[in-house]
């Protein structure tokens, strides 16, 4: 703090206070300082401060001293603008400084005022402003060049059809030419600082442009590749690329620059080029090739031109060939003139109208010999054939003009412009096809009658396509089903209305009819549709190819009443069999009991006929039997109740039984292998005796008879062989069928219902086993059942 000042300390001693402040200040400053005079004509003072140089008394020549010459206009002009609006001096320009060298300063005057507002004398201060202009020129002249260098690279990239590019390290655009840019079908702001993915790379494409950045960024060598993608107006293209990487001044990955070219086409011209090559090449050799066969050639010439002469000889006997063939087929032939109507026939034409050779024959009257009833549709054909280029193929009734005989034509014709141009040729040929129109009603006729046949036997049709399974039912057949005559019924509405017990298997058995071209034929109950009545009937069908098409086409027949009846008849042969069995079998305990009575005695007589007795009641009762699984198979009372056993060690109690009971025959039970099923014991044992006992019954006294076991990984096998008379063929698709016995001499003598087989094949069936047969008429039989292993 400073001592407070003295009242009697005198102004000039304050103004010297001020002024040495002042003075301190601008020293302070490493600025110029400098004073002019009110017009600025005379620096009075000049503090060049090593900047410029001094001026240590007063001067007039500063301006020529100090400003550089370039910029004196400028400053005088300003100096001027100053001085008459007495404002504060402010200007950067060009100094000469103290050394000589031209500078630059920002210089600032202040105009100081007198009481009556006059300048008295200019203050200023002038700051050294050279190494910043410097810095600034530097990079005005660095902007223009890189500008320049700019506007180059963009010519260049941006006139080449390769694509050019730079990414930086994170993968991202920083460059793209307009030739990407198009690609893409980008803006360089929608795209650039965009990944590849974001800029519509699919993910392989992108990630596998990523991995080589970052190949590149580790080992700092370009590399190159071929890749296929797809551009946004030329579909799919090849292209060809290599990624350089960009150092920077310490040899380190800057960034990374990309060119790429479309090299779809120059791959198209090599593969021309290979294929041309080649194509050269192989032309080459032809020629040789040519050349020897040319030689060759003209001597055969000669030999052809010999050949020429006989085949033309042949043509026309070819010719004469055609025109007999024309006159064998009897067709008449004719010529229209579409403008003067002229028209020219053979005499085959008029025979075929009923006129003679020698008479005029007209088109109108040729038009006036057909019946009245195709006249008009002949007329119009005829016309629009001849003036529109219409096709004219018709069929037709004439009744001879003479000989009044109906016969059926057939015309054909072709409309031909002369080579004149002026009118047009309708020719062509009729020709008498009576018998076959005549033949073709006929079949038309017979299908009518089959049609009315089938109605009348109360036959329902139907067809089904394999493709779509379409169903074509006739009205008949869809009261059958309780749809109305005329309802839409489909194959779907048809199956539904099958009784559910026989619903899956009527529609499997159509799978196989249409697989496998089995025949169809089937008794299975239906449910009305609309009237839910139940009715049997009997469906048969077969598959046919129409038209290249297939289809399971057939018949289905009522047949309720007959199976009512055989229900009926079933229930009454249950009802005996069942009452039989009661005094069969009392019978049976009396003849036992007599047979015991009778063993320790000497009748031997007796005794024998008691076991003949026996052996009858036994019969019998397997009859009886017989009859009662029948009924029950029909009312679907049989149960098959499985278990799991051995079939060896059933098949070795047949043996067992067979041994003891049979001496007629010779029986081998061999091979016998062991093999584990599921099924019903008792029902299996009844099959096995059941075909033991038909190879005893149908073959010589002291044949053989084979009874083996096999199996394999999904089925056992059951063979029973015999020696017998066989079965023919006819018979055999018959024999498993029920009540069928085959029909031949001694059959009255072998007792038998033919129920056995029926069974048999009923009780496999239920196994979901398969029965068949192989035999030779007079070597013998091979009956075999099979029934699956893994059953549950
Ligand atoms: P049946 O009680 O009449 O024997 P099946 O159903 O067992 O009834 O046999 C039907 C018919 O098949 C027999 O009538 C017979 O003509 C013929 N048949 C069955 N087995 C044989 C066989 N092993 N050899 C020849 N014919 C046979």
């Amino acid at each position: 703090m400073s001592k407070p000042s003295n009242h009697h300390t005198s102004d000039r001693q304050r103004i010297a206070e001020t002024e040495a402040r002042l003075k301190a200040l601008i020293e302070a400053t490493s600025d110029v300082v400098y004073s002019l005079s009110p017009d600025w004509h005379e620096m009075r003072e000049l503090d060049g401060r090593g900047f410029l140089k001094d001026a240590n008394a007063p001067s007039t020549k500063w301006r020529s001293e100090n400003v550089h010459e370039d910029d004196l206009e400028m400053v005088n002009a300003k100096i001027e603008e100053c001085i008459r609006e007495k404002k504060i001096f402010q200007l950067e320009h060009r100094v000469l400084r103290a050394d000589g060298t031209m500078g630059w300063t920002s210089s600032k005057a202040i105009p100081i005022l007198d009481e009556h507002g006059e300048i008295i004398e200019w203050f200023g201060t002038a700051k050294d402003i050279t190494p910043r202009k410097s810095a600034e020129e530097a990079l005005e002249n660095a902007q223009v060049k890189s500008d320049q260098q700019k506007r180059l690279y963009e010519t260049v990239t941006s006139s080449t059809p390769d694509l050019l590019y730079v990414f930086d390290l994170d993968y991202r655009f920083t460059y793209a030419n307009q030739a990407l840019l198009n690609m893409w079908g980008k803006t360089w702001e929608d795209s650039i600082g965009k990944t590849l993915l974001e800029n519509g790379y699919e993910p392989w494409h992108a990630e596998m442009h990523e991995k080589e950045i970052d190949q590149i960024k580790e080992k700092k060598l370009p590399i190159r590749g071929e890749v296929s993608f797809p551009h946004a107006v030329l579909g799919r293209r090849v292209y060809d690329y290599i990624f350089t990487p960009v150092l920077n001044e310490y040899g380190e990955v800057e960034a990374i620059a990309g060119a790429t070219r479309d090299v779809t086409d120059r791959k198209k011209w090599e593969e021309s080029l290979e294929s041309s090559s080649k194509a050269l090449h192989a032309v080459n050799e032809e020629l040789a090739n040519t050349n020897n066969e040319l030689e060759a050639t003209i001597k055969e010439v000669a030999v052809v031109n010999d050949e020429l002469t006989k085949a033309n000889a042949k043509i026309e006997e070819g010719q004469i060939a055609f025109r007999l063939a024309v006159n064998a087929a009897n067709f008449g032939t004719w010529f229209v003139h579409s403008i003067t109507r002229e028209f020219i026939t053979d005499a085959r034409s008029k025979e075929l109208f009923g006129y003679r050779e020698d008479e005029a024959f007209s088109i109108e009257q040729a038009l006036a010999q057909i019946t009245d009833e195709y006249r008009p549709y002949v007329t119009e054909k005829l016309e629009n054939a001849i003036y529109n280029n219409g096709d004219y193929d018709v069929t037709y009734p004439v009744i001879g003009l003479h000989d009044n005989r109906l016969r059926w034509l057939r015309a054909i014709g072709n409309l031909k412009a002369d080579p004149s141009g002026d009118f047009s040729a309708f020719t062509g040929i009729v020709m008498d096809i009576t018998e076959q129109y005549l033949a073709g009603e006929e079949i038309k006729r017979a299908e009518e009658n089959l049609r009315m046949a089938v109605d009348a036997a109360g036959l329902g049709t139907f067809q089904i396509s394999a493709d779509d399974r379409i169903f074509t039912a006739s009205p008949k057949l869809k009261t059958f089903f309780g749809f109305h005559p005329d309802e839409p019924m489909s194959y779907e509405a048809a199956i539904s209305q099958i009784h559910p017990d026989f619903r899956k298997s009527v529609a499997a058995n159509v799978e196989r009819a249409f697989s496998e071209g089995t025949r169809f034929d089937m008794e299975h109950q239906i449910i009305g549709y609309h009237d839910e009545k139940l009715r049997w009937v009997r469906a048969i069908g077969e598959v046919h190819h129409k038209k290249g098409k297939k289809f399971f086409t057939g018949v289905i027949h009522e047949i309720t009443e007959k199976k009512l009846d055989e229900i009926r008849k079933n229930d009454f042969i249950a009802m005996v069999s069942h009452e039989l069995k009661t005094p069969l079998t009392s019978v049976k305990g009396y003849i036992q009991l007599m047979q015991r009575k009778f063993a320790g005695t000497e009748d031997n007589v007796f005794s024998s006929m008691l076991d003949k007795a026996d052996f009858q009641i036994k019969k019998m009762t397997a009859m009886i039997n017989g009859f009662l699984d029948i009924s029950r198979l029909e009312s679907g009372k049989i149960h098959i109740n499985r278990e799991m056993f051995n079939l060896s060690s059933l098949l070795r109690e047949a043996e067992e039984e067979f041994m003891a009971t049979t001496s007629s025959h010779i029986l081998i039970f061999s091979p016998i292998e062991s093999v584990k099923i599921n099924a019903d014991r008792n029902k299996i044992g009844q099959v096995i005796h059941n075909l033991i006992s038909n190879a005893i019954k149908y073959s010589p006294i002291g044949s053989t008879i084979h009874v083996t076991c096999t199996s394999d990984h999904e089925f056992a096998y059951v063979h029973v062989k015999d020696n017998g008379k066989g079965i023919k063929p006819e018979d055999a698709s018959h024999i498993f069928d029920r009540y069928y016995r085959v029909e031949n001499d001694n059959m009255h003598s072998i007792s038998g219902f033919g129920i056995g087989l029926y069974l048999c094949s009923e009780i496999i069936s239920h196994h979901q086993g398969n029965i068949s047969l192989e035999s030779e008429i007079g070597k013998g039989s091979d009956f075999v059942f099979s029934l699956p292993l893994n059953v549950d």
